[in-house]
């Protein structure tokens, strides 16, 4: 074959990497490809992507099949192999899971791995992902909140078979029941949906009139969702079976995204909080004890004395708690010095003696700024 990609490119080795390096470039990309990793759109060209760094793994992790590579190129693989053989003999290893999910995602495959996925399988019901917003304060304490979506559930008239009382489904002609097409022998033989029924295996010729056939009516539901104390924004939360439910097969999941909003007062990096607070500048000079708010109590902080202005305070344990364990982060505490906006008489003729003796006290600073 003229015109493919050279292996090593592929993978994004040099032509002397070391096997550990040509795992692990695979390892890296197999991760990055693997097409259930992707978004819904991104997913066919992942899958070719996929496949083709599989490729070139499964050559250049064998020994004998690298040799043959480096010397003849693609002609001496495509000569002597057929894609089914460089599988059969590569070694993936740790990495067959990978491999198998994959492809049985892209719809079963029936190569060195022991078969495809069964039909069962693959008449599960799809996934549902979405977001959920909370607040910092519900991250810090966990909450539990209500959320509405729609799914798609087996209907209740035909029971999910989509035919018409009193009618039944007969087999497809076209996959004779089985729901899927072999066709292809690209690396490997694919399994398709069976155009004919969808899948389904079945055609029903009689359609049951509340689902139109398809077996399934989409369903407004509320649930509960637990969001656990600690929460980061990313966080996915997996609902079992709350996805859309399958005419025969089990109903996929829910995953629930989790966004944690920005907080006015309060900055968050991973476990840490950081906030900022105001004092007096005669607490800044002399000293003294104040409130500091972490996110739901009030702290009593100390101030040392001679506290410059920007001076962080780390306050152990009063961050965030860390998800799923029983310890938590940190809350750093910026101080900056207050400065009144009215000042009564009184005060500013102290201030201003103040002054006074502060210049004859620290005569370089003040001629430094007042000259
Ligand atoms: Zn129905
Ligand atoms: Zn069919």
């Amino acid at each position: 074959m003229t015109g493919k990609q050279d292996y090593y490119e592929i993978l994004g080795v040099a032509k002397d990497a070391s096997a550990a390096d040509i795992k692990s470039a695979y390892r890296k990309l197999a991760l990055k490809y693997h097409p259930d990793r992707v978004v819904e759109s991104e997913k066919k060209t992942a899958e070719e992507k996929f496949k083709k760094i599989s490729e070139s793994y499964a050559v250049l992790s064998d020994p004998q099949k690298r040799q043959q590579y480096d010397q003849f190129g693609h002609a001496g693989i495509d000569s002597r192999y057929s894609t089914e053989d460089i599988f059969r003999g590569a070694d993936f290893g740790d990495f067959s899971d990978i491999l198998r999910s994959a492809f049985a995602g892209m719809g079963g495959f029936s190569g060195s791995f022991g078969g495809g996925r069964e039909r069962q399988e693959t008449s599960r019901g799809q996934d549902i992902e979405m977001r959920l917003t909370v607040t910092l304060e519900e991250a810090f304490s966990g909450t539990e909140k209500e959320i509405g979506y729609a799914r798609a559930k087996k209907c209740q008239v035909c029971g999910g078979t989509g035919a018409k009382a009193g009618t039944k489904p007969s087999t497809c002609p076209m996959c004779r029941g089985k729901g899927s097409i072999t066709e292809g022998s690209f690396i490997f033989s694919m399994q398709r949906p069976c155009p004919e029924c969808a899948g389904r295996g079945q055609i029903i010729k009689h359609k049951c009139p509340s689902c139109a056939g398809h077996g399934l009516v989409k369903k407004r539901e509320t649930l509960k969702i637990k969001v656990p104390r600690g929460v980061i924004s990313g966080t996915s939360l997996r609902v079992k079976d709350k996805g859309y439910e399958s005419p025969e097969g089990v109903a996929g999941n829910l995953y629930v995204l989790v966004e944690v909003r920005p907080h006015q007062n309060f900055e968050r990096h991973e476990n840490d909080l950081y906030t900022k607070i105001e004092i007096p500048f005669p607490v800044a000079v002399l000293g003294g004890t104040i409130k500091a708010h972490a996110i739901n109590k009030t702290v009593q902080m100390k101030i040392p004395p001679h506290c410059p202005s920007g001076q962080i305070f780390r306050l152990h344990g009063y961050g965030m708690p860390r998800l799923n364990a029983a310890y938590s982060g940190d809350l750093f505490v910026t101080v900056s010095i207050y400065v009144p906006k009215k000042v009564p008489a009184e005060a500013k003729k102290l201030l201003e003696e103040y002054m006074k003796i502060m210049e004859q006290e620290e005569k370089p600073f003040y001629k430094n700024l007042f000259g």
